[in-house]
């Protein structure tokens, strides 16, 4: 498993988000915005699909770059 913080996945907050997997990490982040940054999880909704593809692209690097626990 591996862990970020909402700060390093684009968050305003330094809340700990795990996943096993970039998807599954993104899914995590995702509930963690709806439930404390709705306003943020609103504009990740309505944001373009080219820029949503290349923010997944992003955070897999940074997803692989982090180190196992
Ligand atoms: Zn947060």
């Amino acid at each position: 498993m591996k862990q970020m913080t909402c700060a390093q996945m684009g968050g305003p907050c330094n809340t700990i988000i795990t996943g096993n997997t970039a998807e599954e990490m993104a899914k995590n982040g995702g509930k963690h915005l709806m439930e404390d940054h709705p306003e943020m999880a609103e504009r990740m909704k309505n944001m373009p699909k080219e820029e949503s593809d290349k923010w997944m692209a992003d955070f897999q690097k940074k997803f692989d770059a982090t180190p196992e626990m």
